[in-house]
């Protein structure tokens, strides 16, 4: 299967996932070369990271709850 760039709405749908580790190996290098060549979800990334820290650090622990994640999806997307 021949690498192929993926769309900022796939990166967009992934990205927890991409965090958690929980992708499939290429695919996880597929989002990473995205995420290097792509400012916008570069900083989407960086976002969620910074805003998970803050999350983990205040509930302690190492995985996000689906319905954080939730909250923060909604959360984002009504900042943009
Ligand atoms: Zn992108």
């Amino acid at each position: 299967m021949a690498p192929r760039t993926l769309e900022c709405s796939t990166i967009a749908s992934q990205i927890w996932e991409f965090m958690d580790g929980e992708l499939p190996t290429e695919r996880t290098r597929a989002v990473g070369l995205h995420l290097g060549s792509c400012a916008g979800c570069k900083a989407q990334l960086e976002y969620r990271r910074a805003f998970l820290d803050a999350a983990h650090a205040s509930i302690g622990s190492q995985k996000t709850p689906p319905e954080l994640r939730e909250r923060v999806l909604k959360a984002l997307f009504a900042a943009v």
